[in-house]
């Protein structure tokens, strides 16, 4: 059994909210962890040094995605498994060397990092001091819990097991001291405060399976330090909240009322991920602040536009999936990767997404062409959300082929009731296109065809000949606006499809 991710709620103090939670109880109930809390994946970082000093803005989420770039599966891939977060390669890792006054890479860590706690402290002096209300109690904590549960499944159809409600329940509990003075719970809490406050992520040093030496002797000295230790064992204590994943959602009873459900909906996201999606974000370059990213990404979908605007948890993290993948692939897509596992939605390179493309969609690469044939008609059409309510896309179409697989039939069903029935107003237009093998004239045609038998579908499935623009002269485009890298079985997959525009305000309406 995989062993579950171990995730922390960014500390209450990223948005000024230490000074609200101030704990002082003492943390002497150590010697029964209530629980082994183990070692998260190898945890890379961000170049955000002094995020901790709140200096991250609150996220918006604008985008402009290129959903229709043929080399995004490329750019989104050596984005999270090729470069470190900040952009570069990965830097080695020194070993001191005092004759010729090298301090390593280490020591220059333990520095960076206890200079960022000392600033931190200084701005937020009650974060270490002071006492803590409290604000949470288990009772409230489920009661939230449940409501934003609700919210997430209302915004993401995609997760097909809800938590039961007395599940949820029994996951959400209210953090005791004695796990927080845990010797694994504060290794754990160091490691991502590291990745926030140091250049840590940019080394190349094992964390995980099993650890450098340099590194872990690198964590004891950091706790052995007198200055930093009792600081550390102090913030460590007053985390926000953790979890283990797939089993347990902590939080600290200083957690005021509205954090309590942003934070929530954020843990509770957690809960929800694919083993596939896990498997996927461990083989990235930054584990930890990408799971920590695509979390924070999918909950901020879920939180109301009041509560995004005061959002700074896990800036960084979000600011990376916005840029690296939310620029090139649709919301739809990011939530199938992250619920379903449907990662090569995003790239198509890695070990994970090609063997998990292949289970899931039925498609091998580098099988000889007949039995690409083969199973181009027996593999599953996918379907894309490009834009909910004005783009959509048919893709996995049999090569040679132009019918509507039946999952094209099916989501076509699900857009006709959600936009078209009872709004006569709203038109639609479909656009055939091909993969790049054949000749090019050949594959013109079949895109015309392609566009004929959706127009087909859309008749057969009751849409009156007014909502249907162009269809006595189906729009297509043959092979030349891919959007996938023809090179591939996933890229021509993708490119053999059929997109639907949803239109509004009449006929004259120009061809996209
Ligand atoms: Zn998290």
């Amino acid at each position: 059994m995989r062993s579950p991710i171990h995730n922390f709620q960014q500390p209450a103090s990223v948005s000024g909210t230490a000074e609200r939670i101030a704990a002082s109880w003492n943390s002497t109930a150590h010697g029964a962890p209530v629980r082994q809390i183990l070692r998260g994946p190898l945890l890379q970082a961000h170049r955000t040094p002094l995020a901790l000093q709140g200096g991250v803005p609150a996220a918006t989420l604008q985008r402009t995605p290129d959903v229709d770039d043929p080399t995004r599966f490329t750019q989104v891939h050596e984005g999270l498994f090729v470069s470190t977060p900040s952009g570069g390669n990965l830097r080695p890792w020194v070993n001191p060397d005092p004759a010729n006054g090298v301090a390593g890479t280490a020591e220059d860590i333990k520095n960076q990092f206890i200079a960022a706690l000392r600033a931190h402290i200084a701005a937020n002096p009650l974060s270490v001091g002071g006492t803590v209300p409290t604000r949470t109690t288990e009772s409230q904590a489920e009661t939230t819990a449940i409501a934003a549960d609700q919210d997430i499944r209302a915004t993401f159809p995609q997760i097909t097991t809800p938590l039961p409600e007395a599940r949820i329940r029994d996951v959400v509990d209210i953090i005791q001291p004695s796990q927080t003075s845990d010797i694994q719970f504060l290794n754990q809490w160091l490691e991502n405060r590291l990745s926030l406050m140091t250049d840590i992520d940019e080394f190349n040093i094992r964390t995980t399976n099993p650890p450098d030496p340099r590194y872990e002797q690198m964590l004891a000295d950091i706790l052995a330090d007198t200055w930093a230790g009792p600081n550390v064992r102090t913030l460590a204590s007053r985390q926000a909240a953790f979890i283990e994943a797939g089993a347990k959602i902590f939080l600290h009873r200083g957690t005021p009322a509205d954090l309590r459900r942003l934070i929530l909906i954020h843990e509770l996201t957690h809960f929800y991920t694919d083993q596939g999606f896990r498997d996927w974000v461990d083989a990235t370059t930054a584990p930890r602040f990408y799971t920590e990213g695509f979390t924070e990404y999918l909950a901020r979908l879920v939180m109301t536009p009041a509560e995004r605007a005061t959002r700074t948890n896990y800036g960084p993290n979000f600011q990376a999936i916005q840029d690296k993948v939310a620029t090139f692939v649709p919301d739809d897509d990011i939530a199938r990767a992250y619920f379903l596992g449907e990662v090569w939605r995003l790239e198509a390179t890695s070990a994970v997404a090609r063997q998990l493309f292949e289970s899931q969609v039925g498609m091998r690469e580098g099988a000889p062409r007949n039995t690409d044939v083969a199973e181009s008609q027996s593999s599953h059409g996918i379907v894309q959300t490009v834009e909910e309510g004005s783009r959509y896309r048919f893709m996995n179409l049999a090569i040679n082929q132009m019918a509507p697989k039946p999952e094209h039939v099916a989501f076509f069903e699900e857009i006709r009731q959600r936009h078209l029935d009872g709004h006569p107003d709203v038109q639609i237009r479909f656009v055939g296109h091909a993969d790049e093998t054949g000749g090019a004239r050949h594959n013109m045609d079949l895109s015309r065809r392609r566009a004929e038998a959706f127009y087909q579908m859309a008749r057969d499935a009751g849409v009156p000949d007014s909502q249907l623009i162009d269809a006595s002269s189906p729009p297509h485009r043959g092979e030349t606006e891919p959007t996938a890298d023809n090179a591939t079985i996933h890229g021509r997959a993708l490119n053999r499809r059929v997109e639907l525009f949803l239109v509004r305000g009449g006929i004259a309406a120009p061809l996209p």
